[in-house]
């Protein structure tokens, strides 16, 4: 089984799969956890390359093709052979996320979505969760974590105008109504354990 995190910024997907791999752990449940992008020594190679703030005159297409081949790898590299084993997979952010964040920089979705088919041979995940939260509210939270743990500033792409989170969750919105039963929509506002109660209680009638 083949599931998805996605969602804006700040609105706790980290944390949510730890919970969750947390709760397949305890009841001995093969998985394995993989975030985008990154995930594999080349695609955190990629990572690095998208999250730098050097990387400022990056063009939006060589931007979504980063994204897209930091998925081909781990996708070729972990996803597909976890499936095969008939492990679950957890991943925090797929290839929804190319299209709401690299749709959002004025690339059309159908051309992000048609990368992304070719780097992933159209493999879907069969259950996502959307983490919504307000970007402003996201960004904060960010902010003051990043500040707590001494760990620098915002990424080059949390660092972008406020309008342009705002398009990234309705995309995420968009997508989301449009997939149908694929995606669950969680307010990512309320406190940790509650999302977690929601999306275990969906994931473990999912698995029955
Ligand atoms: O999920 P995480 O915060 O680790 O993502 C790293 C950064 O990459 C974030 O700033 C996120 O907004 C950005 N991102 C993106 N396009 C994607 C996936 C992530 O701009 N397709
Ligand atoms: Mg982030």
């Amino acid at each position: 089984i083949f599931l998805t995190i996605e969602g804006p910024d700040g609105g706790g997907k980290t944390s949510q799969v730890q919970l969750l791999a947390a709760q397949l752990e305890k009841r001995g449940i093969h998985y394995i956890k993989t975030r985008e992008p990154g995930g594999t020594a080349i695609s955190d190679k990629i990572r690095e390359l998208l999250l730098n703030p050097d990387s400022k005159d990056m063009d939006s297409k060589t931007e979504a093709l980063l994204y897209a081949a930091s998925r081909a790898q781990l996708v070729a590299e972990v996803i597909r052979p976890a499936l095969q084993k008939g492990y679950v997979v957890i991943c925090d952010r797929y290839m929804d996320a190319s299209i709401a964040y690299q749709g959002a920089l004025g690339l059309h979705h159908d051309d992000v979505r048609m990368i992304n088919e070719f780097a992933t041979d159209c493999l879907r995940p069969d259950r996502t969760y959307l983490l919504d939260i307000r970007p402003e509210e996201g960004l904060k939270r960010i902010q003051r974590a990043k500040r707590a743990e001494f760990c620098g500033d915002l990424d080059r792409i949390e660092q972008r105008a406020l309008a342009y989170h705002n398009r990234v969750r309705e995309q995420f919105l968009r997508i989301a109504k449009e997939r149908g039963s694929q995606y669950v929509v969680l307010d990512g506002e309320q406190p940790k354990d509650i999302v977690a109660e929601s999306i275990w209680s969906d994931f473990s009638t999912f698995l029955n």
